[in-house]
C-alpha cells in the first residue's frame, strides 16, 4: 500500500499516520520529521532545512525529492509506505510521479484531509509533540494523561517552535498557495479520496480504514 496523507498543518496528518502505519505495517514517511531529526543531529542538510521552517517557508524541492527518492529506495520501504507532508509542491508530485512511473510502483490513493482553516489555527498552538517518540497531542483536544509527560513512552512533551501564531498563519497560506493545488492534481488522476478531518480522531480514522481498505 503506497498512500499519500495531504491536508493543510494541523489536518491531523501526523496523528492519523501514527494509527495507519501500525495497522497496515508501513513505515511512515514524514519530511518534516526527516528535517527536524537532521536539525537536532545538527547535520548540513538540518541546517538548511531549518532556516525555511523558522519563517513557515517551504524547503526548496530539489532537496526535499532527493531525500524522499533516496528514503523510497530503502529496504522497509519496498513493500508501501505512507508519505505525510510530501508532496507539497506540484514540482514535487511531478517528480514523485515520475520516478513511481519508472519503477512501476502507482500509488495506492492519496487522502485529502479536510478541515476549516479557523479550527487548524487553534490545533496548531495548541499541539505537543513528544521529543522521545514523536507522538502528537493536543493540550485540550487530546490532552496527555499526565501534563506535558508521553502517554506511549514517558518521553518530555514539547511545543515546536514553527507552532507559533505568526509562523503558523504563514504556513496555512503557503499551504493554501503552492500545496492546495494538489488536491485537483490527484483529482484529476482519479486516486484523491477527501475525508471530513473535523471529525474525532478515531471517527476519521475509521473514514480513512474505509476507504484504504477497499483499495487493497
Ligand atoms: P498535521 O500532521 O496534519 O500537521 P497533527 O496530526 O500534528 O497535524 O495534528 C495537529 C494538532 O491537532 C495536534 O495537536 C493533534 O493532537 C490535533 N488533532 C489531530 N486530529 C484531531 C481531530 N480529529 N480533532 C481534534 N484535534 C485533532
Ligand atoms: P511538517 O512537519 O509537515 O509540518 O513540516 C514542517 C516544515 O518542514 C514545513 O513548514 C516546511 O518548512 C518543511 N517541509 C516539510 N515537508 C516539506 C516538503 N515536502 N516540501 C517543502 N518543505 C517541507
Amino acid at each position: 500500500m503506497r498512500i499519500i496523507l495531504l491536508g493543510p498543518p494541523g489536518a491531523g496528518k501526523g496523528t492519523q499516520a501514527e494509527k495507519l502505519v501500525k495497522k497496515y505495517k508501513i513505515p511512515h514517511i514524514s519530511t518534516g520529521d526527516i528535517f527536524r531529526a537532521a536539525l537536532q543531529e545538527g547535520t548540513e542538510l538540518g541546517l538548511r532545512a531549518k532556516e525555511y521552517m523558522d519563517q513557515g517557508e517551504l524547503v526548496p524541492d530539489d532537496l526535499v525529492v532527493d531525500i524522499v527518492k533516496e528514503r523510497l529506495e530503502q529496504e522497509d520501504a519496498q513493500n508501501g509506505y505512507l508519505l505525510d507532508g510530501f508532496p507539497r509542491t506540484l514540482a514535487q508530485a511531478e517528480a514523485l510521479d515520475e520516478s513511481l512511473r519508472a519503477s512501476g510502483t502507482p500509488l495506492t490513493g492519496v487522502i485529502n484531509i479536510s478541515v476549516d482553516p479557523q479550527e487548524l489555527l487553534e490545533r496548531l498552538t495548541g499541539r505537543r509533540v513528544c521529543r522521545g517518540c514523536g507522538a502528537t497531542y493536543h493540550i485540550k483536544f487530546n490532552p496527555p494523561t499526565v501534563r506535558s509527560v508521553c502517554d506511549k513512552c514517558g518521553g518530555e512533551l514539547y511545543q515546536r517552535e514553527d507552532d507559533t501564531v505568526e509562523t503558523v498563519k504563514q504556513r496555512l497560506e503557503v499551504y493554501r498557495q503552492q500545496t492546495a493545488p494538489l488536491i485537483e492534481y490527484y483529482g484529476r488522476k482519479g486516486i484523491l479520496f477527501t475525508v471530513d478531518g473535523s471529525q474525532e480522531i478515531d471517527e476519521v480514522f475509521r473514514a480513512i480504514t474505509t476507504i484504504l481498505d477497499r483499495q487493497q
